[in-house]
């Protein structure tokens, strides 16, 4: 399969005067190779970058890639064409699905598993999404339960909206039928316009979300940002190499205030302090994983729409700290019948509720989790019984229920805090 990477950008706001954005170097080492070698660590040789603005310091450094071992083709614009167009002019060497990249990228992405889940998913893109500490002036993706994306928000968005936490990190899987999207003259973007057209027409493209390194290296904050992320480690831990440790966070009681029944965006209140210490996670690279039970799905007291209002306000509550949950996993079903209004279909003895350790499980999974070194912090012995089915450690705060199910359960927690923070403070000690 072809990795093709756009490298056209000029790279104004980096300062750059002789070469182009893509070659601006990122701790020694121009970010186009990183990407090059990136993607040839997974397995990929063939290779097409989309070059225009000095396009020939690009020809000069990789000519045909022999020397790094690939194959490379120069496809160069002489007029600007947008990300749409650019792609366009290639077209006639992408019958097949490829995988574009925007060369402002520093990444660590094993587009294996992506063009897997692509192919899997048979949607005409796949986009890489993510969270990231900025959503409120980000474009946002708005997915569905299947993955499949239902829609975006572009930015700017409206003082105080609640908004899903999930972007597009310029790095798609395309199947050669979304050319025919593109206008045969003239400028588009992909991500601006041609997705939502796409979307419009009835194509189903999807949503892939890893909790891997991609950051746009668009200005000088952000390319020392990501130095001091491959200095660290951090672009490397969060990849699929090696099984990193994460930390599952129970929702109701330990994020937020457990009020029985926590239904629409307003139930939502935020336990003080909770944001910071999720941010402290965020910067270090271990995964933040929310594993709820959500039983109120299947007695008929609220739907998955309002529970996914509930996640939105969750994200946006954790965002104006500056926070982001990774991931989220949820149980919508309940054993046992008798409420007026249940669904039957989720009125089931599942594998997922806690304290059966599915939602663990399906994590480690889906990004390549460490059970071993990882911890959950949560406020039933319920959450404690389902870390340690995982064989994950337990911290137990003393919120919410406060533990009030002890008498239920034989297992003992790991860790017994006072608090959201006492809990992330020990975890952090123990995983450094
Ligand atoms: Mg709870
Ligand atoms: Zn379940």
């Amino acid at each position: 399969m072809k990795i093709v990477v756009l490298a056209g950008g000029k790279g104004t706001r980096l300062g750059l005067t002789d070469k182009p954005k893509p070659m601006v170097p990122i701790a020694g080492k121009p970010l186009l190779e990183r990407i090059l070698e990136t993607a040839k660590g997974y397995g990929f040789e063939d290779f097409v970058f989309l070059t225009g603005h000095m396009g020939d310091v690009i020809a000069d450094h990789f000519g045909d890639g022999t020397r790094f071992g690939v194959r490379l083709a120069h496809v160069r614009e002489d007029t600007p064409l947008g990300t749409g167009g650019a792609v366009l002019q290639a077209a006639d060497i992408l019958s097949e699905p490829f995988v574009l990249i925007y060369g402002d990228i520093l990444l660590d992405v094993d587009l294996s598993r992506l063009i897997a889940f692509h192919h899997r998913k048979g949607g005409v893109a796949t986009l890489f999404v993510h969270p990231n500490d900025h959503p409120h002036d980000s474009d946002l993706v708005v997915l569905d339960a299947d993955g499949r994306v239902a829609s975006f928000l572009p930015k700017p968005h409206p003082d105080g909206a609640i908004l899903p936490n999930l972007v597009s990190a310029a790095i798609y899987v395309l199947d050669p039928r979304a050319l025919d999207f593109v206008p045969r003259s003239g400028s588009s973007d992909w991500g601006r316009d041609l997705f939502a057209g796409m979307i419009a027409a009835g194509e189903r493209l999807y949503g892939y979300r890893s909790v891997e390194y991609a950051k746009d290296m668009g200005t000088p904050d952000r390319v020392a940002k990501g130095e001091a992320d491959l200095a660290s480690g951090k672009v490397v831990r969060l990849s699929y190499r090696q099984p990193k440790p994460a930390v599952f966070l129970d929702r109701d009681g330990v994020l937020n205030e457990e009020i029985d029944g926590v239904h629409t965006p307003g139930d939502l209140h935020l336990i003080d302090g909770v944001a910071s210490q999720i941010k402290l996670l965020n910067t270090a690279g271990i995964p933040a994983i929310c594993v709820t039970n959500q039983p109120d799905v299947a007695k008929g007291k609220m739907s998955t729409q309002d529970l996914a209002a509930v996640f939105d306000a969750l994200d946006t509550r954790l965002a104006e700290g500056g926070a982001y949950l990774d991931d989220r996993y949820f149980c919508p079903h309940h054993p046992e019948s008798g409420w007026p209004g249940e669904v039957a279909e989720l009125k089931i003895d599942c594998e997922c509720r806690k304290p059966k350790p599915g939602m663990l499980l399906a994590a480690a999974h889906d990004h390549g989790i460490d059970l071993g070194r990882s911890w959950l912090v949560g406020d039933r012995y319920t959450d404690v019984a389902a870390a340690h089915a995982a064989g994950v450690r337990a911290a137990l705060v003393l919120t919410g229920h406060k533990g009030s199910d002890k008498l239920r359960f034989e297992d003992e927690a790991d860790f017994i805090a006072a608090d959201f923070a006492s809990a992330i403070e020990h975890i952090l000690g123990n995983l450094r």
